[in-house]
């Protein structure tokens, strides 16, 4: 059975994607287990094998005495015309198995633009594509990651959706299908029951929806009484040791180094950043399970690099004394450290000169918006001194090259904001000149941003594509005129990714058409085709302008309305709010809480909001005084005086208009 497999993969670019046995990677009896998982990632295995959270669901499922879990990636196009040609099943790495030989498919979603992918994945591994299609006793293919949090657009084609942190979600699981098993399973539509049962598990199935005429939703109702009315993300309250024995792949993939998690969520506030919202809270590990994690983790890989992984690692409280810590204990032995992500302030700057031990060429800053204005709308308690200064320690410091991350197209953006990332570019090159004369090198790297679903963006239109290619143009010939390299993204694939971020179960049949037409590895430039995605929407009768380019009214029943993200929907309607007034909130982390909605989810939040509420009782006059302290230095730091705009907030494109006025519904 599998010769035929491994002789077609022999044959295949890189085999090695495809091969399985690397060090650490666990093949178990697969008789002898009750429940057998295999964990899929729709997306080449370069890039999966960097996914800690698959790694950890592996290690987890692998643990427990009744289970296997293997993995399966998406086979690349020279592997996927072999096994079509040769009427050939996608398999397992580890045991050779086709993906519908597995009890439980589970997936994880971590972008959109892999949902082609993911079609094509059930295709090949002889699954079939819709849920309503599949047998009582067909694989149940189960779907986590953060797009699981606005799962509509793939509700036809996933039998569960986990949604929130997979480590306690995904043992209940695995309860619920043994147990079902060894019972001898049943009606397909029973297990579908009993998953809804699980805190935090969406079964589509059990939901029906209804539509307005305009095309808006008018409800989202559970059909059954299992289906809870709203389904509440899982979250971890205490991290869960670090994983310590990965998987070291043969072959080279992105991020090949050891990474341990330090901390988990970002409460920060940026209002774009889906991640920042549905990962809260923040929680730390110390420095003593690091340093000792990291030891086990040397010696379980060989690797000499460690990547101290988190949404803002410089944003642990004890970042410095940890990084000290393990350069005293594993320096000797040639350990770097790589920090993934700072934050822009020369603090961030001396601990990225304290892991990089003289090797210094590429430092990575994201103010995200060029004008203080626009920082101050989106929260990002970024000033431009600290930008500057920032710049300024970098390039006295030994650093060659610097590059800014910025977001194009963002709520309120005009064509001023977008010329401010020029002068910023302007200054910061300066500034290297100064120090290090031609050797200088700043890079203005741009996304285009994208509405996300529990957000306070949620609500707002997308940035038009014209309006994003007039604004790339701006910058493409300002960084030329500046000597300052520049990358863009480009708008269509945006606009994909926009109308599958929040489309409705109405977007399902056109991802369906698209991946029939050929559609697959969206996500990669040289793959995305538009046109097959265009032809798909037209084939449906589905309008890409209604999810991407429309403004939402506040209180408008959205697709994801019955997914409880961990924020409130009033939460993030007054961070939309204070977004028109150019109002910053302060991240809970260091200043009281903001009651976004975590404090009913989490008890380090319970704390917190009690304290707030103390404060309030109390009127404490050393806490108040702190709290408008810091409130001022940020109003000062982040004044948009110089920037000369004005403080209404536009339009983003001709003809959008942003609801600055809400009138409350009932
Ligand atoms: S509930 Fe309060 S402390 Fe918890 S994440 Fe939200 S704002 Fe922060």
């Amino acid at each position: 059975m599998t010769t035929l497999y491994d002789s077609l993969i022999s044959r295949v670019e890189r085999p090695a994607r495809y091969s399985g046995g690397e060090l650490n990677s666990i093949t178990k009896d697969w008789d002898a287990q009750d429940l057998r998982v295999a964990l899929a990632y729709p997306d080449l295995y370069d890039l999966g094998m960097a996914n800690l959270g698959l790694m950890i669901l592996y290690d987890i499922i692998n643990r427990r005495d009744d289970a296997l879990a293997e993995r399966v990636f998406s086979p690349w196009t020279d592997l996927e015309e072999l096994l079509r040609q040769h009427e050939e099943p996608l398999r397992s790495l580890e045991t050779r198995h086709a993906l519908r030989e597995f009890d439980v498919l589970g997936i994880t979603f971590q972008f959109e633009a892999c949902y082609s992918n993911v079609l094509n994945m059930l295709d090949l591994g002889g699954i079939a594509i819709r849920t309503e299609d599949r047998a009582d006793d067909e694989t149940i293919v189960i779907a986590g990651g953060s797009g699981a949090l606005e799962p509509e657009p793939m509700a036809p084609f996933i039998d569960a959706f986990a949604l929130g942190e997979g480590e306690e979600v995904i043992r209940d699981i695995c309860d619920v299908v043994a147990d079902w098993k060894r019972a001898g399973g049943g009606p397909r539509r029973e297990l579908h029951r009993r998953l809804a049962r699980i805190e935090g598990v969406y079964v589509p199935s059990l939901y029906a929806v209804t539509y307005e005429e305009d095309g808006t939703i008018n409800s989202i109702d559970p059909i059954d009484d299992a289906a809870p009315g709203r389904v509440t993300r899982r979250v971890v309250q205490v991290l869960e040791p670090t994983l310590t024995k990965p998987i070291v792949p043969y072959m080279e993939v992105v991020h090949d180094r050891a990474v341990i998690e330090i901390q988990r969520g970002c409460t920060q506030g940026c209002r774009f950043c889906q991640a920042g919202m549905i990962y809260r809270p923040s929680r730390e590990r110390t420095v003593e399970e690091v340093v000792e994690a990291a030891g086990e983790l040397l010696a379980n890989t060989g690797y000499d690099e460690l990547s101290l992984m988190s949404l803002s690692t410089t944003d642990h409280s004890q970042i410095a004394p940890m990084v000290h810590a393990l350069m005293d204990t594993y320096g000797d032995r040639g350990l770097k450290i790589s920090i993934p992500s700072t934050r822009v302030d020369s603090f961030s700057v001396d601990i990225s000169e304290a892991v990089a031990r003289g090797k210094k060429h590429t430092l990575t800053l994201a103010p995200e918006a060029g004008s203080q204005r626009l920082r101050n709308t989106i929260s990002k308690l970024v000033s431009e001194a600290d930008i500057l200064t920032a710049a300024e320690n970098a390039f006295s410091g030994g650093w060659t090259s610097i590059k800014m991350y910025f977001m194009v197209g963002q709520p309120t953006e005009t064509d001023h904001d977008v010329e401010e990332i020029l002068r910023i570019a302007s200054e910061v090159k300066a500034i290297g000149r100064k120090h290090i004369g031609k050797r200088a090198r700043v890079r203005v790297s741009t996304s285009n941003f994208i509405p996300k679903a529990h957000t306070p963006y949620q609500w707002v239109m997308q940035c038009d594509a014209e309006t994003l290619r007039r604004r790339h143009k701006i910058l493409r010939d300002g960084c030329r005129e500046l000597g300052v390299q520049f990358t863009w993204e480009d708008p269509e694939k945006s606009l994909l990714e926009a109308v599958l971020s929040r489309g409705n179960r109405r977007v399902a049949d056109v991802i369906e058409a698209a991946w029939r037409n050929g559609a697959k590895f969206d996500a990669w430039s040289e793959h995305h085709d538009w046109s097959l995605w265009n032809q798909a929407f037209e084939e449906c009768g589905v309008d890409p302008a209604f999810h991407a380019y429309r403004t939402r009214e506040l209180w408008e029943t959205l697709p994801w309305t019955h997914i409880h993200g961990g924020t409130e929907a009033s939460y993030l309607r007054g961070e939309w709010l204070k977004t028109l007034e150019q109002e910053i909130t302060l991240d809970c982390k260091r200043d009281p809480c903001n009651v976004c909605g975590m404090q009913n989810l989490d008890v380090d939040c319970k704390v917190k909001i009690a304290d707030l509420v103390q404060m309030k009782v109390d009127d404490n006059p050393v806490q108040q005084e702190r709290l408008m302290q810091e409130r001022e230095r940020l109003m000062v730091a982040l004044n948009p005086v110089e920037t000369g705009m004005a403080i209404n907030p536009r339009p983003m494109a001709a003809g959008a208009t942003i609801p600055v006025e809400v009138t409350p519904a009932g």
